[in-house]
């Protein structure tokens, strides 16, 4: 049976609908909607999404699925671990709905390809799990004029909202200041209920359809906050700050920040252990040492490439590197890598960690 006959029965529960009806459900065809993360929360976005007949999602993810992502991220599974999320993702959907269009981006989004990414989709899904990330999807939407649905985990709570630039206020209004680094533990450290997720995605693919259809109560202006601990919702009325620094401005006046990471104070940094954990699990890590050729010829970590920061960009082009390699950039003590990552991430390649506390940290815990 062709995909087309089976439609009137796979929607009819939401044609059933009068708010929603088979008006409603050919917005939803034509909808085309972009997933930041493939995560806890993007597990049920995507899910939902997909099963609602969206015309065209788009999935950002540049990890890949591990062991400890299955118990919450419910579309990814044993058989597609290793696999990137993406990929698995696509998989899932598949299966699920095969009149879904997708669209695969395996990077990290960043300043330098988030507009790009974005431009082509009606809405943004924001189920991303840190603060650069958060900032630049909000200006992101204000910029192109899209509304983003924002969610987020922690232990036993969530919360959601949606950033609408034409009607309510964004991301920064309501936290114009990321918090302090490393005030705020992330769910790698103190855990989240895999459940807990599922509601809060949930939640974001449901105001996304009503969104799309054009139902009104939306969580536009209002953040949702669930505690599974008390089993208890409790809504916040939020509003537009005048002073906003994104969504304040003219449309044609707003601009992406050069560096979310910088602003949020975050650096993608890995410990000497997992560094050695890195390297023992993978023969294709590509070690780079920026130091200068005299500090690298004094010591260094067996097995990496000097590139010296002063000529990095141009050095690291030669090299030609597949964008799907694994990189860790290390230097004396962690600065001119900060520097590196920068230029690192305009030529896409999206995994690419520092090791923290270069050469000196690796060298008192490992030594040569
Ligand atoms: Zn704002």
């Amino acid at each position: 049976m062709g995909s087309n006959l089976a439609q009137p029965s796979r929607y009819s529960r939401h044609e059933v609908l009068p708010e929603i009806g088979s008006a409603g459900q050919n917005k939803l065809r034509n909808a085309r909607v972009l997933c930041i993360g493939a995560g806890g929360l993007g597990s049920p976005v995507i899910s939902y999404l997909a099963a609602a007949g969206i015309g065209t999602l788009g999935i950002v993810d540049y990890d890949r699925v591990d062991r400890s992502n299955l118990q919450r991220q419910i579309i990814h599974s044993e058989s597609t671990l290793g696999e990137l999320k993406t990929d698995s993702a696509f998989q899932y959907i598949s299966r699920l709905n095969p009149d879904v269009k997708i669209n695969l981006y395996s990077v990290r989004l960043s300043e330098y390809n988030a507009i790009d990414i974005s431009k082509d989709y009606d809405l943004i899904i924001d189920g991303s799990d840190n603060f650069s990330t958060r900032y630049l999807v909000s200006d992101v939407g204000n910029i192109l004029d899209i509304p983003v649905i924002w969610g987020s985990v922690f232990k036993f709570y969530g919360q959601v909202s949606i950033f609408h630039p034409k009607i309510g206020p964004c991301y920064r209004c309501v936290f114009p200041q990321p918090p302090a680094p490393g005030s705020v533990p992330n769910c790698s450290t103190v855990g989240v209920m895999g459940a807990v997720c599922g509601t809060i995605g949930s939640i974001m693919a449901t105001e996304a359809i009503k969104v799309i259809v054009g139902m009104p109560n939306t969580l536009i202006s209002t953040i949702l906050i669930y505690s599974a601990e008390d089993s208890n919702f409790e809504r916040i009325k939020i509003s537009k700050n005048v002073k906003c620094y994104s969504c304040s401005k003219p449309l044609e006046a707003r601009t992406l920040l050069p560096s979310y990471q910088d602003f949020c104070g975050e650096v993608i940094g890995i410990t000497v252990h997992d560094f050695e954990t890195k390297r023992s699990i993978n023969p294709n890590l590509v070690i780079l040492d920026v130091r200068r050729p005299e500090e690298y010829e004094s010591g260094n970590i067996p097995g990496s490439i000097n590139i010296p920061s002063d000529d990095f960009l141009n050095q690291l082009l030669i090299l030609d590197l597949d964008r799907d390699v694994e990189l860790v950039i290390y230097c004396h003590s962690g600065a001119r890598s900060r520097k590196c990552i920068r230029e690192i991430e305009q030529l896409g390649l999206a995994n690419v960690s520092i090791l923290d506390g270069g050469i000196l940290a690796w060298n008192s815990i490992v030594g040569v």
